[in-house]
């Protein structure tokens, strides 16, 4: 693999830009200094919030054909520098290379080709009318200049998953990556710019001040969207003041996934699923298998089936091809991690596998015996624990799976059509994959409810929180 020469500079109004200051990117299985990057404060953000007013005034009035060019030329460069896209999100916050090329082609690219097919098809609607006079047009016009915030455990695709289909619709964006992950948001940039994207329609800032740098955007009223992929505790924060302003708002937050498995399930199938479901990104996913429930009659053999599946997970450099568990982000994280372990054992739970860290690699674990009032089922753990709950009455664990503040994904495991459909009806989630641990998908609505968020990512959907329906009721004279 060619190591690649990281941009580091600070993306605004087309031009690469040194900061007055610089911060530090930490590679967290080395955790050594990586590289610094231009750290953005307030008057960086100025300015390119006036670079995104001014690129908006054209960029609205290209065609949808011009845009979908455009980004059909991005997700085509995304697709070529897979190589380098990936390991430098394997380096900037540890995900096992082989994972993050899957990332870079798979969900990254698949929303930029998605989105660049439908800029074309953003149609209006013609109205009856109630008199012969008047014809009723209802049209869609791009809701304005977008301020995006995403986080660190999917570099790219929550990049593109909010870039692209604002780009689409004739937005710009300006977007503030995660401390954590800024490189790979900066090396996105920079292909939109080899692509031929005009300055001022995608800015990328990196800062180690993000509350300053977001007042800027959120104070000012020609930010007409905002859209952030992170917690639930920051995200609801920004809700407020963005309501200031009254912009639209899209939240994608935090999640505590269940994931139950009913008597008659196939073993095999549902192990295989959850140790995805639980392991991908070593945990760190809003998706992740946090609770898994399991019926009393196959608990023992799924237990086994499950901690050896587990076990045999290779942990170690995230930079190697066959490591399937790398480093967690940060040492914060290796400690609620192992918080979350050690309360659940001091209190009944039963380790069948790992339950050791080395560095910030904290093994493949799974926990038997998990009960309400263990942390780890009240809590994001964002690490691979896997906890293990058996159920004998399925309206009982139903209701265990909906006590949760969060509601972002569930997964369900049956061969029974009625269990199957009564689940996806009664499960207070944005998401249900019946027997599929895997659902997201560029074309689909992404999105939670309750306090995991507003709005929808993915599909038409996701293009829809970037535009305005506008009404023109025309008299004819
Ligand atoms: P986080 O702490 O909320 O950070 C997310 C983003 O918000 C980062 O860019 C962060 O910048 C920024 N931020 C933090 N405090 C801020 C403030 N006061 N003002 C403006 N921006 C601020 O979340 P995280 O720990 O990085 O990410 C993990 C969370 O994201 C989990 O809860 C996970 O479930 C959720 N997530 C949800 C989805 C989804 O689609 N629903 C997808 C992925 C992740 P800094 O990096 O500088 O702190």
């Amino acid at each position: 693999m060619q190591h690649n020469k990281m941009i580091t500079r600070a993306y605004i109004a087309g031009e690469w830009r040194e900061c007055d200051k610089s911060f530090a990117v930490i590679n967290p299985y080395t955790q050594q200094q990586l590289t610094e990057v231009s750290d953005c404060g307030p008057d960086a953000a100025g300015e390119a919030l006036e670079a995104s007013v001014e690129a908006f005034t054209t960029w609205r009035n290209t065609t949808s054909f011009e845009r979908a060019d455009l980004l059909q030329g991005w997700h085509d460069l995304i697709v070529e520098r897979a190589d380098q896209l990936a390991e430098t999100m394997s380096l900037e916050m540890g995900k096992p290379v082989r994972e993050a090329r899957g990332e870079v082609t798979g969900p990254a690219a698949g929303f930029v080709r998605w989105y660049s097919e439908e800029a074309k098809r953003v149609y209006g609607d013609v109205i009856p009318s109630h008199t012969a006079g008047k014809r009723l047009l209802a049209v869609r016009q791009p809701v304005g200049p977008v301020f995006g915030i995403t986080p660190w455990n999917f570099p790219a695709s929550m990049v593109t998953r909010k870039a692209a289909p604002a780009l689409a619709a004739g937005c710009t964006v300006v977007l503030k990556p995660a401390e954590q992950s800024p490189l790979t948001a900066l090396l996105l940039a920079k292909l939109w710019e080899e692509a031929g994207g005009p300055a001022g329609t995608l800015q990328v800032l990196p800062t180690s001040a993000p509350a300053e740098v977001a007042r800027v955007f959120l104070d000012d009223p020609r930010v007409r969207k905002f859209s952030f992929t992170g917690s639930t505790a920051v995200g609801t924060q920004l809700y407020e003041h963005a309501a200031r302003t009254v912009k639209r708002v899209s939240l994608e937050l935090g999640g505590h996934a269940p994931f139950i498995v009913l008597d008659d399930a196939d073993i095999e199938g549902a192990v295989q699923q959850a140790i995805i479901a639980k392991y991908r990104n070593n945990g760190q996913s809003c998706v992740a298998a946090n609770r898994i429930f399991v019926a009393s009659e196959l608990a023992g053999r799924f237990e086994q089936a499950f901690s050896a599946a587990a076990a045999a997970l290779k942990t170690g450099d995230p930079l190697d091809e066959a490591t399937d568990i790398g480093p967690l982000v940060d040492a914060q994280a290796l400690a609620k991690v192992s918080k979350h372990v050690q309360q659940a054992l001091a209190n009944g739970a039963r380790l069948l596998t790992g339950g050791k860290s080395e560095g910030l690699v904290f093994e493949p674990t799974a926990l038997a015996d998990v009960r309400e009032g263990h942390l780890i089922l009240q809590e994001e753990t964002f690490g691979p624990v896997a906890p293990i709950v058996r159920f004998t009455d399925l309206d009982a664990a139903v209701a265990q799976a909906n006590a949760t503040p969060y509601g972002l994904a569930a997964y369900v495991w049956t061969n029974n059509l009625s269990a199957a459909i009564r689940l996806v009806e009664e499960l207070d989630y944005g998401i249900v994959g019946v027997n599929d641990g895997v659902p997201a998908t560029p074309q689909a609505p992404f999105g939670g409810v309750k306090a995991s968020g507003l709005g929808k990512e993915g599909g038409r959907w996701g293009l829809d929180e970037y535009l305005e329906t506008k009404y023109a009721s025309i008299g004819l004279l």
